[in-house]
């Protein structure tokens, strides 16, 4: 499955860069540190901007699972996704 995974964001990568929509990929900005973070777009975040797994981290001491979800998304999709 893992193997599937990655061969679908290579894919996808492809197509993006065929199509010239580089914004597409997952690459984003940390909205709490402005360090790198990689994951979808989530629709409750600004275009662009994700979470890291280190602020991630220190968030979920503070917030709600549920808040968390609803902020920020699914981790290991919308946010602290791995490009492995
Ligand atoms: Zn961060």
């Amino acid at each position: 499955m893992a193997e599937e995974n990655r061969t679908n964001i290579c894919r996808l990568a492809r197509q993006h860069q065929e199509h010239g929509t580089h914004k597409m990929n997952i690459n984003k900005t940390c909205c709490c540190c402005g360090g790198h973070a990689y994951g979808k777009q989530w629709w409750n975040r600004d275009r662009g901007y994700s979470l890291c797994g280190l602020c991630g981290d220190w968030l979920a001491k503070k917030e709600t699972p549920e808040e968390m979800h609803s902020n920020y998304g699914k981790r290991g999709v919308h946010w602290d996704a791995k490009l492995k």
